[in-house]
């Protein structure tokens, strides 16, 4: 066995052990094909069209007829250049295409016009949090490539077409350090990188349609020993199925251990109708794809103040965002990421807090009341059946001692199934205003006290559950319409 670490297992010393299942560290690492939305091919001028006839949308370039050149499209390394930016990578100020050469029917170059030793996009990381954890998954490179054609193999009538449309399609593959240690991780950080390159809108994210393919690559070890022999998941193309894709291989790999045998490391596809995954060729190393420079195309060579004309007219990162809303409204850092999921959720509470002022409020409703909605009939924010002004018009009559926060989820409800518009009307049409009379209230206190001889001596002998369940009857005896607060205030102050 060779004494020499490849750089993948370099960059994990040090590293801590991830949890365990059944006693093995689990190891992913991931290859993402974003599909970046430019107009035409990354090097003709063909456009780009989903779901468009059959070898409509491909020109002599694309179909490698001789006597063709690439040219490479400005707009493709832009994209590549904001993706770089945004995960504080460095954009590479010379980098090289490379030909990738393999056989498949749907490549009729017979190679695979890619970024190889120098790609554009160098390093970087991609920050997340999995639940009150903040994660960051190291990125190894981004570089720019082309898709290959497709082949579509009908079956009824026994024969297989192809279809160069999507040939030339411009891609930005991402490549990650193998730093996620559960399948949750590595879902987590895929919706990440999702989030990131829509945000940013280098690419539509339209899982379905291919837009963003992701290839996850797995292994298991003891903990402590040398990274595992992993076999690659191709082509995840929901985030469901990457977990069940993912979940099951980790199981069968440790069947497979458990049982004497050794991972041979392969490209496997993931089948979702059995939800198993199978392996549909032995790995190939680089070695096979006989890389080399490609004579048609120059170095691509991108100055610095192209950079930072891109830097300067690119919106507002997830990540700054985040950081102005926890520097700004003072809110932790986890409700910041949530908070900026998308770019929609951000502006709602933007617009909350410019209608009522109370950011920690708004944050805790955005991300509970409101979210609970939303993902129960799996609407996106847009789609929230409670304005932004609406929400901060709630907030503000829970802020200024309206209502309770008890009387607001009703109110919220009202507003929601929309039995009512207006947030005043709501209050006063169902009575939920609270008792701000402390005459009243008292009195109301005293007759529980009075009621409650028990609960009061359990109190005075140091058991603070009677005093909860003293409010909790005040409250009771009030319709919920007592202040919570006040009523602590008041209890406390009259028990002595
Ligand atoms: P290839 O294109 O041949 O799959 P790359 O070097 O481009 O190779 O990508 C390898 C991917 O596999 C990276 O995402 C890396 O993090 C991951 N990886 C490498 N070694 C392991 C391992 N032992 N277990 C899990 N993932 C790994
Ligand atoms: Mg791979």
């Amino acid at each position: 066995m060779s004494e020499t670490l490849n750089p993948f297992e370099r960059a994990q010393a040090g590293r801590p052990t991830g949890p365990l299942v059944h006693g093995y560290e689990v190891i992913i690492g991931f290859e993402t094909h974003a599909q970046l939305s430019t107009r035409s091919k990354i090097f003709s001028r063909a456009p780009i069209a989903f779901g468009a006839e059959p070898n409509t949308q491909a020109c002599a370039v694309d179909l490698a007829l001789p006597g063709t050149l690439p040219v490479m499209n400005r707009g493709a390394v832009e994209r590549a250049i904001e993706f770089g930016l945004a995960v504080g990578a460095h954009v590479a100020p010379r980098s090289i295409f490379a030909r990738k050469n393999y056989f498949y029917p749907d490549l009729p170059k017979g190679y695979q016009i890619s970024q190889f030793e120098i790609p554009v996009v160098q390093g970087g990381s991609v920050e997340f949090f999995l639940g009150d954890e903040k994660k960051s998954v190291r990125l190894v490179r981004a570089h720019l490539e082309e898709d290959a054609g497709k082949s579509l193999h009908e079956d009824f009538i026994g024969q297989s077409g192809i279809d160069l449309n999507r040939a030339g399609t411009p891609l930005l593959e991402i490549v990650t350090e193998p730093d996620m240690r559960s399948t949750a991780e590595a879902v987590a950080y895929a919706r990440e990188l999702h989030k990131i390159v829509t945000w940013i809108g280098i690419c539509d994210g339209n899982m379905q349609e291919g837009s963003f393919r992701c290839d996850a690559n797995v292994s298991v070890r003891k903990p402590g020993a040398p990274l595992g022999t992993r076999r690659e998941i191709k082509n995840l193309n929901s985030f469901k199925f990457m977990q069940q894709a993912i979940d099951y291989e980790i199981r069968w790999q440790i069947e497979q251990i458990e049982d004497g045998r050794a991972i041979e490391q392969a490209t496997v596809l993931f089948n979702p109708d059995t939800g198993e995954t199978r392996a549909m060729r032995a790995k190939e190393d680089s070695a096979d794809y006989r890389y080399f420079p490609d004579p048609d195309l120059p170095p691509l060579v991108i100055a610095p103040e192209w950079v930072e004309r891109v830097r300067s007219q690119m919106a507002e990162l997830p990540r700054a965002m985040a950081a102005r809303f926890v520097a700004d409204h003072g809110l932790p850092d986890y409700d910041a990421t949530t908070l900026t999921q998308s770019k929609a959720m951000a502006a709602y509470f933007e617009a909350v807090v410019a209608a009522c002022g109370q950011p920690k409020l708004a944050s805790n409703w955005i991300m509970g009341e409101v979210s609970r909605r939303l993902n129960a009939q799996d609407l996106s924010i847009e789609r929230s059946a409670v304005s932004a002004e609406r929400l901060g018009r709630l907030i503000t009559r829970i802020a200024d001692g309206t209502i309770s926060n008890n009387a607001a989820r009703q109110v919220f409800d009202a507003l929601w199934s929309g039995e009512g518009a207006d947030v005043d009307a709501v209050i006063e049409a169902k009575g939920l205003r609270q008792m701000n009379d402390s005459g009243a209230l008292e009195a109301i206190i005293d007759e529980v006290i009075a009621a409650n001889a028990d609960n009061v001596a359990q109190f005075k002998a140091g058991k603070d559950k009677a005093f909860n369940a003293l409010v909790g009857q005040i409250m009771k005896a009030s319709k919920g319409k007592a202040n919570p607060q006040q009523v602590n205030e008041l209890l406390r102050s009259k028990l002595g």
